[in-house]
């Protein structure tokens, strides 16, 4: 995809800082970290969103994530770790090729340690399970 960084990062027309490579998945860290050390872990063919990715893809990322997650934990020396994945612009996906971000965490780091949950009312959490499943 002309366009896309990721893949110009990927066939290394923009610089990166390398974490890893092999034929289907690279890694590197995010320019502009949540914290330092902020890795990201992207599947080398131009993928936009978990929904289109292959299963080959996504294992191969996996395993490297693991991987790389325990690398970046004890490297940052950090206390804590999220894996993300963000899916279309109102999830907060600002890059069209799927990336799997593995963010180390310390206390007091500003970034969030809980979501605002809202309780369903009543009735509709079972509701909204059938829904879900009649959709795979
Ligand atoms: P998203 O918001 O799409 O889940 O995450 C995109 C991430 O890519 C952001 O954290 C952003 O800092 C990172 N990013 C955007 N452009 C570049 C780039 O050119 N190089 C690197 N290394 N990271 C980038
Ligand atoms: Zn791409």
């Amino acid at each position: 995809m002309p366009d896309c960084i990721f893949c110009q990062i990927i066939k290394g027309q923009l610089p990166s800082a390398k974490i890893y490579e092999d034929e289907r998945v690279i890694s590197f860290l995010d320019i502009n970290p949540v914290n330092p050390g902020h890795t990201l872990v992207i599947p080398k063919a131009h993928y936009k969103t978990i929904f289109e990715l292959p299963e080959e893809e996504l294992i191969a990322c996996m395993k490297v994530a693991q991987k790389i997650a325990g690398a970046v934990f004890k490297g940052t020396n950090a206390a804590g770790l999220n894996f993300i994945q963000n899916n279309l612009r109102p999830a907060g996906q600002h890059v069209d090729h799927i990336h799997f971000h593995l963010i180390p965490r310390f206390p007091q780091d500003n970034f969030y340690t809980s979501w605002p949950g809202k309780p369903y009312p009543q009735g509709e959490l079972e509701k909204l399970a059938k829904k879900i499943i009649g959709c795979f």
